[in-house]
């Protein structure tokens, strides 16, 4: 019927739109190679940021002692504690405490959020065990990870820029988030020291080192998208201070900013970013994080039931509410391997309460998925050609047998297996069999939590 061509002509389009042919993908990378240049040559000369961690010693597997992390970045806030044994023994051992944190204190001030996170570290500290003491005469020491905007001004100090995430304390915005921590945690004699302000981008890029040391970069694709990597110090005209003894500073790319004229954006990506709390921003994360693809995925329904009737006469009310298909469904859909399509018809039912849809229908509806989540794991693979290619290591020299390996976290890298596989498989396709023989991406869970008592423990006072 009329109907039904209409509908198919609005997927066909969009599905050219988002096309992400190897050429383009190429294309994608250079541009991301371009802007890492650029963003490393002058403050504010891309949109990418490339901001310097302060991080120029990442763990060697050698590190000794009890070490203690703070991973705040949501409304639950973790605690963490490790005993590390060095060489051959690593993590000796590991508890870990996650406590959410009273909604009045992410609005209040900054006084009473840190005064709370300090009391708690307290009641963690008051339960350390036989043989899990700080070695005599030493502060114990901790690792901040702190999954908000900030302007670092060292390895253990940096101003926060704005809250993201429910967070709105006017008070603690352009102050010193350590040196707010510290002042609690002086005022009720907590003998702890932070020695390490990081983001779960570096917490997780220090944590995959510390199992492998070929790891090189790190990637989060969870509910936004970011990655962090290794860089040669003199590769960072922007960088005045001293060179680092290591040679290398670790750079928070803040790549979910990134944007080029060759990313494949498409109409409905326009609006979602118009109608976003920060238009303009964060393009690439847009397109390929957790928090939107759902919702692509729903604006192309929308458009198909107001333009070409697809789900009947009657616009499906549900089907207009922003974020009302989160991307745990979406996968949950385009996983679906029933012959019936069953999962889908029962998330279109239960979540925008559509039924009775037919087998025809609900194929359409798990092709829509996979255009969305594809389109989005390709682009990741070219954003890690495009990291590989600015290190050199997406080229074999002379026989060399180097390995690389990029540390990857978050949930939708996790849990949304076509969309991993789709972008290990680009990635593959994009570097050709001999180079994709030493590249690899590991998962490295908690990289937030434990990553940031290694680096505790890395950028030691008393190393
Ligand atoms: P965060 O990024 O907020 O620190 P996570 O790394 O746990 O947290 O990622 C959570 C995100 O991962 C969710 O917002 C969601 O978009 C995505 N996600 C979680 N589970 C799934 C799933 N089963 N399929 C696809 N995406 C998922
Ligand atoms: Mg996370």
């Amino acid at each position: 019927s009329g109907r039904w061509a209409r509908a198919m002509a609005i997927l066909k389009e969009f599905e050219d739109k988002c096309g992400t042919p190897i050429g383009k993908l190429r294309q994608v990378a250079d541009a991301m190679t371009v802007e890492m240049h650029a963003g490393l040559a002058s403050e504010g000369g891309s949109k990418l940021k490339m901001l310097i961690s302060y991080v120029d010693n990442l763990p060697t597997g050698d590190e000794k002692g009890l070490f203690y992390a703070l991973d705040l970045g949501g409304t639950n806030f973790r605690v963490l504690r490790v005993q590390l044994g060095g060489k051959d023994k690593h993590v000796v051992k590991q508890e870990s405490e996650e406590v959410s944190i009273p909604p009045h204190l992410m609005t209040g001030t900054s006084e009473g959020l840190f005064d709370f996170i300090a009391e708690t570290l307290a009641k963690f500290v008051a339960t350390e065990g036989e043989g899990l003491h700080p070695a005599p005469g030493r502060q114990r020491e901790l690792g901040f990870t702190f999954s908000f905007p900030v302007r670092q001004t060292s390895i253990a100090s940096g101003t926060l820029i704005k809250w993201t995430k429910g967070f709105s304390i006017e008070d603690a915005v352009e102050q010193d988030v350590v040196g707010e921590l510290t002042k609690s945690v002086e005022k009720i004699g907590l003998d702890l020291r932070v020695t390490a302000l990081v983001n779960d981008t570096i917490g997780t890029l220090a944590g995959g080192r510390y199992h492998n040391q070929d790891v090189i970069a790190a990637v989060i694709l969870g509910t936004g998208t970011n990655a962090a990597y290794v860089e040669r110090a003199h590769a960072i005209p922007k960088w005045h201070g001293l060179l680092p003894k290591s040679g290398e500073m670790v750079i928070n790319m803040e790549w979910g900013n990134f944007c080029s004229s060759h990313l494949p954006l498409t109409e409905y990506d326009q609006a979602l970013d118009v109608e976003s709390l920060n238009p303009g921003e964060q393009i690439f994360e847009k397109i390929i994080s957790g928090m939107y693809l759902g919702d692509i995925v729903r604006r192309v329904l929308l458009k198909m039931a107001e333009e070409a009737d697809f789900f009947g006469d009657v616009v499906p009310p549900k089907l207009k509410i922003p974020f009302v298909l989160r991307t745990p469904v979406m996968s949950a859909m385009h996983h679906d391997s029933s012959p019936d399509l069953k999962v889908v018809g029962n998330k279109l039912k239960d979540i925008l309460e559509i039924s009775n849809t037919s087998l025809k229908m609900r194929k359409v509806v798990m092709a829509l998925c996979d255009i969305v989540a594809t389109r989005g794991a390709r682009l990741s693979a070219a954003g890690i050609l495009g990291v590989l290619k600015k290190l050199g290591r997406d080229t074999v020299k002379n026989g060399e047998k180097q390995k690389s390996v990029v540390a990857l976290d978050g949930g939708l890298y996790e849990h949304y297996t076509e969309f991993r596989t789709s972008m290990e498989s680009t990635l593959k396709e994009l570097l050709g069999d001999e180079v994709a023989e030493r590249i690899s991406i590991e998962l490295s869970s908690d990289g937030s939590g434990i990553g940031a008592a290694l680096l505790a423990a890395s950028h030691s006072q008393y190393l």
